[in-house]
Order: structure tokens, then sequence, then C-alpha cells
């Protein structure tokens, strides 16, 4: 059967990668969240008082118009600016208040990112890119390999790592920055319209893996325009005029994996299957 989602060469993926401590604890809280840019003397209220949690291990899509406030909600909620009011604890933190240094490392350290464009350095292989977070996180360059190793296979590309981005398929490339975002085992992965630039296939090969992912333990908060993504997550969260317009569960949730290997030709099952086998072949050496 072929899977976005590979495991190591021993079946167990490691939860080193996923983090998946603390299930059920809260990981986001933010309340009466306000953010006010000035245009001028204009102000812009983006955010007019926010208050939600997120727990540990949920799968979060934010929706809403252009112009709700969903980018500026995810600046703050990733540690990139802060509130002009109201307060934001991360993994129990209370990021709101920290230093522009403090919230730098908090971001490092807590969140993963993934992006609308994947944001891979062009001439730098797939391992090369996910070795990135952690040069400076004091690793010895054998313990950077073995870590990018790992969440490459679990991402299903441990027969990919030596590609250029030019070389790979936009969900591959996708897929890539999935493993960047993984490597020091964030509390939270921040995904901003992630599928955004691919066609509808490779939308659920990325969201399977994000699903899978999230099946593991890991909290996925999910920026969306489209419908459709927003149906394989497990919580949808409204945005409208800078407030909180609807905040509900996602009844039954699709189920990208299922639905990748029914548009899957057979002939690339083969080879999933083939590069499967090459990848473990590899793990176990
Ligand atoms: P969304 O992501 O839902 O499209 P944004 O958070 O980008 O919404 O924007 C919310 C509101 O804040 C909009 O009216 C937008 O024009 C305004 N805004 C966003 N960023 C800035 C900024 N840096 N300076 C001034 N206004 C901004």
């Amino acid at each position: 059967m072929t899977s976005p989602l590979h495991s190591t060469s021993s079946g167990v993926v490691t939860p080193r990668i996923v983090n998946a401590d603390n299930h059920g604890k809260p990981v986001i809280v933010v309340h009466n969240l306000h953010k006010t840019y000035w245009l001028g003397q204009t102000p812009v209220h983006a955010l007019r008082g926010i208050s939600l949690e997120v727990s540990r291990g949920e799968f979060v899509a934010v929706m809403g118009p252009s112009g709700s406030g969903k980018s500026t909600f995810m600046n703050l909620i990733g540690c990139l600016d802060r509130p002009t009011q109201g307060d934001y604890w991360l993994d129990g933190k209370l990021v709101s208040r920290m230093s522009t240094q403090g919230l730098a490392i908090a971001r490092n350290r807590l969140i993963g990112f993934v992006f609308q464009g994947f944001n891979l350095l062009s001439r730098a292989s797939a391992m090369h890119n996910v070795e990135l977070p952690m040069i400076y996180g004091g690793l010895t360059k054998e313990m950077r390999e073995r870590r990018a190793r790992q969440a490459l296979q679990l991402v299903g590309l441990g027969a990919r790592m030596d590609h250029l981005p030019s070389q790979l398929s936009g969900g591959q490339q996708q897929r890539v920055a999935i493993a960047r975002s993984l490597v020091n085992s964030p509390s939270l992965l921040l995904a901003d319209e992630p599928t955004g630039n691919l066609d509808s296939r490779t939308s659920i090969e990325v969201m399977a893996i994000l699903q899978a992912l999230n099946q593991q333990g890991l909290t996925i908060v999910l920026v969306t325009h489209e419908p459709d993504i927003a149906e394989y997550t497990s919580r949808r969260v409204t945005f409208r005029d800078g407030r909180l317009l609807r905040d509900e569960p996602v009844l039954n949730p699709r189920d990208a994996q299922a639905e990748w290997v029914a548009l899957t030709p057979p002939d690339s099952v083969k080879t999933s299957k083939a590069s499967k086998e090459r990848n473990n072949s590899h793990a176990s050496h």
C-alpha cells in the first residue's frame, strides 16, 4: 500500500521528532487578544478580543475572508509579533510579555513553520534543507544528519534525501518543508496555506502527511481559505472583522490518506513500494 507517511525502519516513529508529550494539555491559550496597527493617525483594529484554547493533539483550521485577521493571529501565535493588548501562553509560557529575544527563542524551540511557498533553499539538497534549523542548536553534524534523515523518512522521502528541490514534485517539496519544521520537536506546527500552491491531488497528499503527524500527537494550526482543506482537520475556527465568528468541531473529518491511495495510479503504487523498501534498507544500515 502506498503511504505518504513512512515510519522508521523499525516501524516505530520516534517521539523525539513528533512532540506528543502532555497530550490534552493546552498548547495555546489566548485571552482577549487585540492587535491594532496604525496607518499614520488611523488605527486599524486587526484583532478585537480573541480568546481561545488549543489543546495538545488538536488539528485546527483557521478560516475567514481576506482582511478578517487570520495572518495577524498567526503572527501572534507564531511569536513573530506581540499583541497590543491581551495575553498569550504557549506551552504554559506567557510569551505575550516576552522581549524580542525571548520571543525568538520561544519561536525556534516551540514552533515549526510550514509556508505556502515551501521556502526551501534551491541549491541545497532535501537533507541539507532539513538540517538547517538545527545549525544553531549545538548538535554535531552526525546528530543533525541522523535527525534530518529520521524526519525525511517520516514524511516518506527517505529515498530522496540527496535531491534538490527542483528535482522534487510540489508535494515532495512541501514534505521536505514539513520535515524541516519537525526537526526541533516543536510543540506546535503552524501551517500558513500549506496547500495554496498545490493542485488538488497534491493537496490531499500533503494533508495526508499532516493528518498522520497529528494522529501521532502533533498539534497543528493551519490557515486556509479553502473549505475542502478544513474538512481534513478536527476543528474549524472562523474569523470575521478581527473577531471569532465561529468555533466548531469538524464532525466527520475526511481521510486524506484513503483519498490519496484511491487517487494514486497503480504504477506509482509500485514505485512507492519499491522506494519504501529502498528506504527501509537504507535506514537499517
Ligand atoms: P487576513 O490574513 O485574514 O487576510 P490580516 O490579518 O492580514 O487578515 O489583516 C487584518 C486587517 O489588518 C486588515 O484590515 C489589514 O489591512 C490590516 N493589516 C494587516 N497588517 C497590517 C499592517 N502591518 N499595517 C496596517 N494594517 C495591517
